[in-house]
């Protein structure tokens, strides 16, 4: 009789406990189902997302090796050929002026794929490989400062004053001059003087001057302000790749300080130093 109570008892127990189970098998079933289900759904919403907050992940540039010195650029100072650098697509400068007290800095390489070398051959600068024909923007507002629209350049010669080819520079708001040279083209309307917008179209890239011969790129300086015709300054006279790397990251890293310091530093001018 004992076992038969106990039996059932277990019975009576198992019986509701048995039921319990099954509702919450299948409450368990419902909830994971349907918590899978918002799950996918939610995966698939980041999956489409994605591909657009990849492609805005700063890419870190490794440290690169000091290319050979030569009078002009190499392949081999490509250093970002694994890792290229997706250039940003060039501000649209339709918009009404802003305050000059806000600074906004852009990539310089607007509408191609450009890769910023992290080292440059005896003086600081970069070069922006990039197909021929993409945009050189201005990086800041500012004034035009000089424009070369005749390549001079004789490899014969190799004179430093004619090797950026076609070029064009720019002096900044924030006191600081941008060069980018090898163009292929200067828009119409870039002269000495005229205002320009962060993002405004100031040529096209290209192979002029010493780059002849060597993959198409924007070579790239930033240095102080000068009198007209101080290439041995104007070329490059503080590394930019920091600020490059910051710009194309969406970065507003200013150079102004660094740039206002290295010209102290420099002292007075007596003309070229290096690679003359
Ligand atoms: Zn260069």
């Amino acid at each position: 009789m004992r076992n038969g109570v106990l039996r059932g008892d277990r019975q009576r127990i198992l019986v509701p406990v048995t039921r319990r189970a099954w509702v919450a098998f299948l409450l368990a079933v419902v909830i994971v189902g349907g918590g899978g289900w918002f799950g996918l759904s939610a995966a698939g919403v980041f999956d489409r997302a994605q591909p657009t907050a990849v492609s805005s992940t700063p890419r870190a540039t490794p440290p690169q090796t000091t290319p050979p010195t030569t009078g002009v650029s190499q392949p081999s100072v490509r250093p970002q050929s694994s890792k290229p650098v997706q250039s940003r697509a060039p501000a649209v400068t339709t918009a009404p002026p802003r305050a000059s007290a806000v600074r906004r800095y852009v990539f310089p390489v607007g509408g191609c794929r450009a890769d910023a070398s992290q080292s440059h051959h005896d003086y600081p600068a970069s070069d922006i490989f990039a197909h021929v024909g993409c945009l050189f923007v201005a990086p800041v507002d500012g004034r035009v400062d000089e424009v070369t629209r005749i390549d001079s350049w004789d490899a014969k010669t190799n004179r430093g004053a004619d090797r950026g080819g076609l070029s064009v520079s720019v002096v900044g708001a924030d006191g600081v001059r941008y060069y980018g040279s090898h163009l292929s083209a200067i828009q119409p309307g870039i002269a000495p003087g005229v205002p320009v917008r962060a993002g405004q179209p100031l040529g096209r890239t290209g192979k002029t001057g010493s780059a002849q011969g060597t993959p198409p790129h924007l070579h790239f300086g930033i240095s102080w302000p000068t009198a007209p015709n101080m290439w041995w300054v104007r070329r490059g006279a503080v590394a930019p790749q920091r600020f490059l790397n910051s710009w194309h990251d969406g970065g507003q890293l200013s150079p102004a300080a660094l740039v206002a310091a290295s010209h102290r530093a420099y002292g007075a001018d007596h003309g070229c130093r290096s690679y003359c």
